[in-house]
């Protein structure tokens, strides 16, 4: 599915270099559950927007199925996103003056405007992680564990076959984080890909692939105990 090789990224800081990810090279398979740990500033995030095609590397290349993905134009890049992918960030990154329902219809406007079958689909998305009854509430009327929620509602509508998790749980207490993994297991359960980013070395072993990345070196991959 995801094939990096040598994959490198170099950030300019006012005329100063900082290398975020030196001469990766990783296979994710679909179905695989992976996790990525490292300590704050080692490059987990670059190499998630750069799996998600929103970054382009600056050395080595990626392959999302046998294709190299910065080949294709950033509006390319983009459908290929929006047909494939889910994004879920540590924070939220919900729109604050729409409802739940609204935050996620969002992502299925892109697609085309059947309105009707936009709030359907996002009430279901929303009853699968059981705020049915939190529809009409907007985010601050929600608890931080409940926004999270929605921010994986809008996640699932489009229905992604990868799911890309940057600190999932690191805004969000052990029992809330808990559920939030509960539900990317699950997800994996049915077939999808995850690759979830975290500093939290419990929530990384719910993964059954764990990768360590440490001044943007891979320094640990366990797939050999898959
Ligand atoms: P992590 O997610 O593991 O905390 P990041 O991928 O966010 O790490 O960052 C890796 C390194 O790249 C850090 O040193 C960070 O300061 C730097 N960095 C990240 N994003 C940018 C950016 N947009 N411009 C410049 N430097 C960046
Ligand atoms: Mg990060």
């Amino acid at each position: 599915m995801f094939e990096c090789n040598n994959l490198t990224m170099k950030y300019k800081v006012r005329g100063a270099e900082v290398t975020a990810l030196d001469s990766v090279d990783l296979k994710i398979n679909e179905g695989e559950m992976v996790s990525v740990i490292g300590p704050s500033g080692s490059g987990k995030s670059t190499l998630l927007l750069i799996l998600g095609g929103m970054l382009s590397p600056t050395g080595g290349d990626i392959k999302f199925e046998d294709k190299n993905l910065y080949n294709y134009s950033p509006d390319y890049r983009a459908k290929i996103r929006g047909k494939n992918m889910g994004f879920v960030f540590q924070t939220f990154n919900l729109i604050p003056y729409l409802s739940a329902v609204e935050n996620v219809m969002l992502p299925l406007y892109l697609n085309n405007s059947d309105n009707r079958m936009h709030l359907n689909r996002a009430t279901r998305a929303l009853e699968r992680v059981e705020l049915g009854h939190r529809l009409d509430h907007k985010p601050n009327e929600l608890s931080i564990g409940q926004q999270q929620r929605v921010a994986l509602a809008r996640m699932m509508v489009t229905e992604p076959r990868i799911i890309l998790a940057d600190e999932p749980t690191g805004s969000l207490d052990p029992e809330t984080g808990g559920h939030i993994l509960n539900f990317l297991e699950s997800l994996n359960e049915e077939g999808k890909t995850v690759v979830m980013v975290t500093h939290d070395p419990d929530a990384a072993k719910r993964a059954h692939r764990q990768l360590r990345i440490v001044d943007g070196k891979m320094v640990e991959d366990n797939d050999h105990l898959n």
